[in-house]
Protein backbone atom coordinates (compact mmCIF):
# COMPACT_ATOMS: atom_id res chain seq x y z
CA UNK A 1 0.00 0.00 0.00
CA UNK A 2 2.71 2.30 1.12
CA UNK A 3 4.71 1.32 -2.31
CA UNK A 4 1.34 2.24 -4.59
CA UNK A 5 1.11 5.29 -2.39
CA UNK A 6 4.66 6.68 -2.70
CA UNK A 7 4.71 5.66 -6.97
CA UNK A 8 1.50 7.44 -7.57
CA UNK A 9 2.25 10.59 -6.02
CA UNK A 10 5.72 10.61 -8.06
CA UNK A 11 3.98 9.02 -11.37
CA UNK A 12 3.29 12.36 -12.95
CA UNK A 13 6.89 13.68 -13.01
CA UNK A 14 8.58 10.35 -12.75
CA UNK A 15 8.14 6.90 -14.20
CA UNK A 16 9.04 4.27 -11.75
CA UNK A 17 10.49 1.05 -13.66
CA UNK A 18 13.03 0.47 -11.48
CA UNK A 19 10.85 0.12 -8.26
CA UNK A 20 7.95 -2.42 -9.47
CA UNK A 21 5.03 -2.55 -6.67
CA UNK A 22 5.06 -6.69 -7.45
CA UNK A 23 8.35 -6.88 -6.23
CA UNK A 24 7.34 -6.28 -3.11
CA UNK A 25 3.86 -7.61 -2.69
CA UNK A 26 5.09 -10.04 0.57
CA UNK A 27 7.55 -8.19 2.04
CA UNK A 28 7.40 -8.02 5.93
CA UNK A 29 10.44 -6.15 6.56
CA UNK A 30 10.56 -2.45 6.17
CA UNK A 31 14.64 -1.91 6.61
CA UNK A 32 14.77 -4.31 3.48
CA UNK A 33 11.99 -2.02 1.82
CA UNK A 34 13.80 1.23 2.76
CA UNK A 35 16.79 -0.32 1.43
CA UNK A 36 15.15 -1.64 -2.21
CA UNK A 37 13.41 1.69 -2.70
CA UNK A 38 16.87 3.87 -1.77
CA UNK A 39 18.60 1.57 -4.67
CA UNK A 40 15.68 1.81 -6.92
CA UNK A 41 16.15 5.80 -6.34
CA UNK A 42 19.37 5.67 -6.88
CA UNK A 43 19.62 3.91 -10.59
CA UNK A 44 16.54 7.13 -11.48
CA UNK A 45 19.09 9.58 -10.20
CA UNK A 46 21.77 8.68 -11.73
CA UNK A 47 20.69 8.01 -15.22
CA UNK A 48 18.71 11.65 -14.75
CA UNK A 49 22.04 13.26 -14.21
CA UNK A 50 23.51 11.80 -17.39
CA UNK A 51 21.21 13.00 -19.12
CA UNK A 52 22.26 16.61 -21.32
CA UNK A 53 20.26 19.25 -19.98
CA UNK A 54 19.01 20.53 -23.60
CA UNK A 55 17.54 16.85 -23.68
CA UNK A 56 15.48 17.66 -20.42
CA UNK A 57 14.39 21.39 -21.37
CA UNK A 58 13.22 19.94 -24.50
CA UNK A 59 11.46 17.38 -22.80
CA UNK A 60 9.79 20.07 -20.65
CA UNK A 61 6.86 22.42 -21.26
CA UNK A 62 8.14 25.88 -20.70
CA UNK A 63 6.85 28.13 -17.82
CA UNK A 64 5.50 30.55 -20.53
CA UNK A 65 4.13 27.86 -22.49
CA UNK A 66 1.86 26.61 -19.37
CA UNK A 67 0.98 29.87 -18.35
CA UNK A 68 -0.45 30.53 -22.64
CA UNK A 69 -2.03 27.38 -22.67
CA UNK A 70 -3.57 27.57 -19.34
CA UNK A 71 -4.83 31.46 -19.83
CA UNK A 72 -5.61 32.18 -23.36
CA UNK A 73 -8.31 29.38 -23.87
CA UNK A 74 -10.36 30.74 -20.36
CA UNK A 75 -12.96 33.16 -19.83
CA UNK A 76 -11.66 36.97 -19.76
CA UNK A 77 -15.05 39.09 -19.15
CA UNK A 78 -15.25 41.70 -16.79
CA UNK A 79 -17.16 42.47 -14.08
CA UNK A 80 -19.57 45.35 -15.00
CA UNK A 81 -19.11 47.05 -11.70
CA UNK A 82 -15.75 46.50 -10.48
CA UNK A 83 -13.66 44.67 -13.40
CA UNK A 84 -12.58 41.60 -11.62
CA UNK A 85 -12.16 38.81 -13.98
CA UNK A 86 -14.44 36.10 -14.26
CA UNK A 87 -12.38 32.58 -13.30
CA UNK A 88 -14.06 30.53 -15.42
CA UNK A 89 -12.08 28.36 -17.41
CA UNK A 90 -13.98 27.74 -19.88
CA UNK A 91 -13.76 30.45 -23.07
CA UNK A 92 -17.34 30.09 -24.09
CA UNK A 93 -19.34 29.03 -21.32
CA UNK A 94 -22.74 30.77 -21.23
CA UNK A 95 -25.37 30.09 -20.63
CA UNK A 96 -23.28 29.41 -17.43
CA UNK A 97 -23.17 32.81 -15.89
CA UNK A 98 -19.69 34.91 -15.52
CA UNK A 99 -18.67 34.68 -11.80
CA UNK A 100 -15.95 35.24 -9.65
CA UNK A 101 -15.55 34.15 -5.84
CA UNK A 102 -13.68 37.67 -4.91
CA UNK A 103 -14.84 41.20 -6.40
CA UNK A 104 -13.21 44.43 -5.59
CA UNK A 105 -14.99 48.06 -4.65
CA UNK A 106 -16.45 49.57 -8.00
CA UNK A 107 -13.32 52.10 -8.13
CA UNK A 108 -14.59 54.78 -10.63
CA UNK A 109 -18.47 54.65 -10.33
CA UNK A 110 -19.44 57.93 -8.51
CA UNK A 111 -22.90 59.13 -7.09
CA UNK A 112 -24.52 61.03 -10.02
CA UNK A 113 -24.28 64.57 -10.66
CA UNK A 114 -21.65 65.15 -7.57
CA UNK A 115 -17.75 64.62 -7.80
CA UNK A 116 -17.91 61.84 -4.76
CA UNK A 117 -16.38 58.00 -6.02
CA UNK A 118 -17.83 54.94 -4.89
CA UNK A 119 -16.19 53.09 -2.36
CA UNK A 120 -18.24 50.09 -2.35
CA UNK A 121 -17.86 46.44 -3.19
CA UNK A 122 -20.48 45.53 -6.02
CA UNK A 123 -20.69 42.08 -3.16
CA UNK A 124 -22.24 44.92 -1.28
CA UNK A 125 -23.88 46.64 -3.33
CA UNK A 126 -26.26 43.97 -5.36
CA UNK A 127 -27.56 43.17 -1.99
CA UNK A 128 -28.67 47.42 -1.02
CA UNK A 129 -31.42 49.53 -1.89
CA UNK A 130 -29.49 51.71 -4.20
CA UNK A 131 -29.92 52.12 -7.81
CA UNK A 132 -27.29 52.53 -11.17
CA UNK A 133 -27.24 54.00 -14.03
CA UNK A 134 -26.28 51.05 -16.55
CA UNK A 135 -24.53 53.75 -18.91
CA UNK A 136 -23.45 57.51 -18.87
CA UNK A 137 -26.40 57.81 -21.57
CA UNK A 138 -28.96 56.26 -19.36
CA UNK A 139 -32.06 58.36 -18.35
CA UNK A 140 -33.59 55.79 -16.12
CA UNK A 141 -31.79 53.66 -12.87
CA UNK A 142 -31.95 50.42 -12.22
CA UNK A 143 -32.14 48.82 -8.39
CA UNK A 144 -28.97 46.86 -7.99
CA UNK A 145 -30.98 43.66 -6.54
CA UNK A 146 -32.32 43.40 -9.85
CA UNK A 147 -28.87 44.62 -11.58
CA UNK A 148 -29.49 41.45 -14.04
CA UNK A 149 -32.62 42.95 -15.76
CA UNK A 150 -30.19 46.15 -17.11
CA UNK A 151 -29.75 43.52 -19.95
CA UNK A 152 -26.53 42.92 -21.67
CA UNK A 153 -23.11 42.37 -19.67
CA UNK A 154 -25.25 42.49 -16.30
CA UNK A 155 -27.36 39.74 -17.16
CA UNK A 156 -24.47 37.60 -17.93
CA UNK A 157 -23.01 37.62 -14.83
CA UNK A 158 -23.90 36.13 -11.46
CA UNK A 159 -22.68 38.30 -8.69
CA UNK A 160 -22.92 36.81 -4.84
CA UNK A 161 -24.63 39.24 -2.43
CA UNK A 162 -21.51 37.75 0.44
CA UNK A 163 -20.67 41.40 1.45
CA UNK A 164 -17.47 39.86 1.05
CA UNK A 165 -14.56 42.60 0.88
CA UNK A 166 -10.55 41.27 0.34
CA UNK A 167 -8.81 43.87 2.48
CA UNK A 168 -6.00 43.27 -0.14
CA UNK A 169 -8.24 45.88 -2.29
CA UNK A 170 -9.58 47.89 1.26
CA UNK A 171 -5.54 48.66 1.22
CA UNK A 172 -5.39 49.28 -2.20
CA UNK A 173 -7.83 52.13 -1.97
CA UNK A 174 -5.79 53.72 0.81
CA UNK A 175 -2.63 53.39 -0.54
CA UNK A 176 -3.34 54.49 -4.17
CA UNK A 177 -5.99 56.63 -3.03
CA UNK A 178 -4.87 60.37 -4.62
CA UNK A 179 -3.87 58.35 -8.15
CA UNK A 180 -7.26 56.98 -8.23
CA UNK A 181 -9.19 60.16 -7.68
CA UNK A 182 -6.54 62.39 -9.96
CA UNK A 183 -7.46 59.60 -12.75
CA UNK A 184 -11.27 60.34 -12.24
CA UNK A 185 -10.99 63.35 -11.72
CA UNK A 186 -13.30 62.80 -8.41
CA UNK A 187 -12.91 62.68 -4.68
CA UNK A 188 -13.41 59.78 -2.26
CA UNK A 189 -15.67 61.62 0.05
CA UNK A 190 -19.63 62.04 1.37
CA UNK A 191 -20.75 58.19 1.21
CA UNK A 192 -17.79 57.27 -0.53
CA UNK A 193 -15.58 58.42 2.17
CA UNK A 194 -12.96 55.84 3.20
CA UNK A 195 -13.48 54.07 6.21
CA UNK A 196 -10.79 54.27 8.97
CA UNK A 197 -10.83 50.82 9.50
CA UNK A 198 -10.14 50.16 6.09
CA UNK A 199 -6.77 52.16 6.86
CA UNK A 200 -5.25 49.92 9.65
CA UNK A 201 -3.83 46.96 7.05
CA UNK A 202 -0.44 46.19 6.99
CA UNK A 203 1.06 45.35 3.59
CA UNK A 204 1.49 42.02 4.94
CA UNK A 205 -2.09 41.78 6.17
CA UNK A 206 -3.52 42.72 2.63
CA UNK A 207 -0.99 40.06 0.45
CA UNK A 208 -2.16 37.59 3.22
CA UNK A 209 -5.49 37.78 1.96
CA UNK A 210 -4.86 37.06 -1.50
CA UNK A 211 -4.37 33.31 -0.16
CA UNK A 212 -7.98 32.85 0.65
CA UNK A 213 -8.71 33.28 -3.26
CA UNK A 214 -5.86 30.98 -3.94
CA UNK A 215 -6.94 28.33 -1.68
CA UNK A 216 -10.10 28.05 -3.31
ZN1 LIG B 1 -17.78 42.85 -9.30
ZN1 LIG C 1 -17.00 34.02 -17.76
Amino acid sequence: MWMKEFSSLLSCRLTLDTISCQNFSDVNNLDFLRDEIEKGLQIITKEMKELPVDEVMECRQKPDDILIEQLCNCCWKQCPFCAAVCTNTIEDHLPDKHSVPFHRPVIGWHRKDTKDLAIDFCTTSVASDRSFYPSRESKKSIPFKQYQTAGGKYASWSITADGSKLQYWKRFVCRFQKEVEDYHEKKFQGEGGIPSEWRKYSKEEALESLNEISSL
